[in-house]
């Protein structure tokens, strides 16, 4: 491991001070993502900012219009399990529940879920090339082991997924992300936060290197009756999805009012079509209109050859949380069988 400096600051100000003019220093919380990274010689921070004990951030809040402010350092199990997000935001529970082990959610925070890097293997060995690791060096996952990879949104640089089911939740919630830089607050609403490869693979979001997330805010709660999180992996626990589907539907009557629909793992960010989603609007909740959303959702869908099963794949999930959703069919924050 390289020698690094580690510093705990005592405020908001003091992190970003920290920060502000050394761009080879890291934020730590939980360490969850950023510690493994370090072992594998994949990031290499001279200096840790270790924000784990900051004051003000490890809270969930009263937001506006009945919406909740979660706090950056709020442990995913305590996000998850908080009664207030059960009620009011159960997609959101469901998703973070569906993610890692009940270990790793203990120890995560929801400023790291937010920026946990890729799973891509080439990523993660440091005698392959990699764009987003080294750029310039080249992205051997388009011709070799890519069934992980995504198929929506991809580049010539690039073709890694974004690994958070979390984060799938919030893009469908249009949750807001809050940071602090050396300017001052800002505001990112959560499609603008995470950003796709192009040729910049190296950024994964529009976080500046001096900024840290001071908190997740979600609006007005909705969707607490018709929703679901659908997600398809390897094995039923302690795996990261080949494709997940947050569905919430608001019904009037026989008609769906208004719908959200976000894929994780298909592409470098939770992976929205507002098109896709007014297709839906005045709609009845039949198969014909839940396949023409799936094929509206996935157009320009590309797959690399290991992972061309994910467009069929993602399909039917798209479908069947659709369903799901429409039917209100219980979801259990314990059980995750597929229903
Ligand atoms: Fe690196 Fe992205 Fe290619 Fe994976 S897909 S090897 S992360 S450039």
């Amino acid at each position: 491991m390289n020698r690094f400096s580690y510093a705990r600051p005592g405020s908001v100000a003091d992190a970003v001070r920290e920060l502000a003019g050394n761009p080879a220093a890291k934020v730590i919380a939980g360490g969850t993502n950023l510690v493994d990274l370090m072992k594998y010689n994949v990031e290499r921070p001279t200096h840790l900012v270790d924000v784990a004990r900051l004051p003000g951030l490890g809270g969930i809040e009263e937001g506006e219009e009945g919406g909740l402010r979660i706090g950056a350092l709020v442990s995913n199990t305590a996000a998850a399990y908080d009664e207030r997000v059960g009620e009011r935001y159960p997609l959101l529970a469901s998703a973070i529940l569906a993610g890692a082990s009940p270990q790793l959610r203990n120890a995560a925070t929801t400023g790291g879920n937010l920026l946990q890097r890729t799973r891509c293997y080439y990523f993660y060995d440091d005698a392959t090339p990699c764009n987003k690791r080294v750029p310039g060096s080249g992205c051997p996952a388009k011709e070799g082991q890519n069934r992980i990879h995504a198929i929506l949104g991809t580049s010539e640089s690039c073709i890694a997924t974004h690994p958070s089911d979390m984060c799938v939740a919030l893009a469908a919630l249009e949750a807001v992300v809050r940071v602090a830089g050396p300017e001052g607050e800002r505001s990112i609403p959560f499609a603008e936060f995470h950003r796709l490869p192009g040729d910049r693979p190296e950024k994964d979001t529009t976080l500046g290197a001096d900024e840290i997330v001071l908190s997740v805010d979600l609006p007005e709660p909705r969707f607490r009756t018709n929703y679901t999180y659908l997600k398809l992996r390897d094995r039923l626990s302690y795996a990261f999805a080949l494709v997940s589907v947050a569905v919430a539907l608001e019904m009037d009557g026989d008609t769906i009012a208004e719908a959200r629909i976000a894929l994780g793992g298909v592409a470098h960010k939770p992976w929205r079509v507002p098109e896709a989603e007014a297709l839906l609007r005045g709609r009845t909740p039949d198969r014909s209109n839940f396949e023409a959303a799936a094929a509206r959702i996935l157009q320009g869908a590309k797959g690399f050859g290991h992972n061309d099963f994910k467009i069929e794949l993602a399909r039917r999930a798209v479908i069947r949380a659709l369903k799901q959703a429409a039917d209100g069919t219980p979801q259990s924050q314990t059980d995750k069988r597929i229903q």
